[in-house]
């Protein structure tokens, strides 16, 4: 592989093919398969991955908002899009896009309706939410009457799937409340197919429900995190592959004798001379401040180098005093040695948070 030079992430759809297939492998041939696609893809890319990921013949794709449903038309991916948290201001480009939205509350699924109606839609793609403990976004099981009532109403609308959301489907020690919450989904299942003259999806499982909880598949399971490469459990991790890595180089080297500073605010002070490489990457490309300060290292000619000093905006300087390297050489942030799940729990966050962080100014480089 060609060394970089300069700061990029690489996108690496061999391992989302290898990650598709892995979570292929745990669901029945009959259940269908959700590719969440929101935030970029995670911080990837989402109109590439989405084009992919149709070709490997996904059925369905999630985006959290319109916009982000719009650019994947845009790019002319074809399959059904679910909108996860759409606004009614965006209803009308909803219908333009033929996008489908996700319909929480009664005040939304009645917006819509009349959008709907005026733009004289029939039996229009609907997703209907239900709440069952995340506490967040959703109808409860006591709704159901009235959401039947206003569908069976008119034919502008078509219950296309109902879902729910798992709460802690990667914390085992959740498992009874996670239970709880498949229990409430298959009652409201029931219920909903009773009152309905025609077959619905229903869907449950993100990727830790997928791997942790088969009888949470119902008809079809929305994965994100596991498709970029991360399980959110060492073993699953294991299996799969990390679709990004970060990327940079080496912009200059300092001999830092004892007593002298580095950064902004003195924030580090050699106790001994050490050498320092600065590297063009900062909080602005979200690599946050919470890495610095000796927290976090990246690896420099597969060692270890500690991220030293204050993340500045644009730059960071890592110590390389022990460590064989020049100008110009490679650097390898997270998704190679050090996953995206390690570098980001040295800062006790998630991959999910330090992928989607990626700023847009650092350039996307596919590997095909
Ligand atoms: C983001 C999201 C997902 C994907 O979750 P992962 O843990 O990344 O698989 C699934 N469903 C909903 C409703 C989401 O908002």
């Amino acid at each position: 592989m060609t060394k970089t030079q300069e700061t990029v992430l690489e996108i690496n759809l061999a391992a989302l093919e290898h990650n598709y297939n892995f979570i292929t492998s745990k669901i029945k041939p009959t259940t269908k398969f959700l590719a969440v696609t929101k935030a970029f893809a995670y911080g990837s890319d989402a109109c590439k991955i989405a084009k992919k990921l149709e070709k490997l013949g996904i059925d369905y794709f999630a985006v959290a908002y319109t916009k982000e449903g719009v650019e994947l038309r845009n790019s002319g991916i074809k399959t059904p899009i679910l909108v996860l948290h759409p606004q009614a201001v965006n209803f009308k480009t909803i219908l333009e896009y033929n996008l489908e939205p996700n319909l929480y509350s009664e005040k939304n699924l009645e917006e819509f309706l009349e959008v709907a109606k005026q733009e004289n839609k029939s039996n229009y793609p609907i997703h209907i939410k239900f709440n069952t403990g995340l506490n967040r976004l959703g109808f409860t099981k006591e709704a159901i009457p009235k959401i039947i009532s206003i569908i069976k109403n008119n034919s502008t609308l078509h219950i296309q799937s109902v879902f729910s959301h798992l709460a802690a489907s990667e914390d085992l020690n959740e498992k009874e409340f996670t239970n709880e919450q498949i229990k409430q989904f298959c009652e409201i299942k029931e219920e909903i197919e009773k009152l309905l003259s025609y077959p619905i999806l229903t869907h449950m499982a993100n990727t830790s429900g997928i791997l942790n909880y088969p009888e949470a598949h119902f008809s079809m399971v929305r994965s994100g995190i596991g498709l970029y490469g991360y399980g959110n459990n060492p073993d699953f991790d294991k299996k799969l592959k990390p679709v990004a890595t970060l990327k940079t180089i080496i912009s200059q080297k300092h001999i830092l004798e004892p007593g002298k500073s580095i950064g902004y605010n003195r924030a580090f002070i050699a106790d001994k001379t050490i050498v320092t490489a600065t590297l063009p990457i900062g909080h602005a490309d979200g690599i946050g401040r919470q890495y610095g300060q000796g927290k976090t290292f990246v690896e420099v000619n597969g060692k270890k180098a500690l991220i030293i000093g204050n993340v500045c905006m644009d730059m960071i300087m890592i110590d390389v005093t022990n460590i064989d390297c020049k100008e110009g050489d490679e650097v390898i942030i997270f998704g190679s040695e050090q996953s995206a799940e390690d570098f980001a729990k040295t800062a006790n966050t998630i991959s999910y948070e330090l992928l989607t962080g990626i700023a847009s100014r650092v350039k996307r480089k596919l590997l095909i």
